[in-house]
């Protein structure tokens, strides 16, 4: 499943990844389950998922710990 990561602050595009099922399971996104109501994650017409998060340089900027953290991370991406 194509999994777009955006940032909720400035709009960057974080990154675009291909997960598996399991994969997604794993990170707690499976599709079935997801709360689609969180308004960080939403379904795409494609099928994918679109993730609200939060670049490196907003997370800087914002200086959130991690106990504050409502975001889901992406995955490294690297
Ligand atoms: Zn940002």
């Amino acid at each position: 499943m194509k999994v777009t990561y955006v940032c909720d602050r400035c709009g960057a595009l974080i990154g675009v990844i291909n997960l598996t099922e399991e994969e997604l399971i794993q990170l707690d996104m499976d599709p079935l389950t997801v709360d689609l109501r969180e308004d960080i994650i939403k379904s795409t017409e494609t099928g994918g998922l679109f993730v609200y998060s939060l670049c490196d340089g907003c997370v800087e900027t914002m200086e959130i710990h991690e106990g504050e953290w409502r975001y889901r991370k992406a995955p490294d991406l690297h």
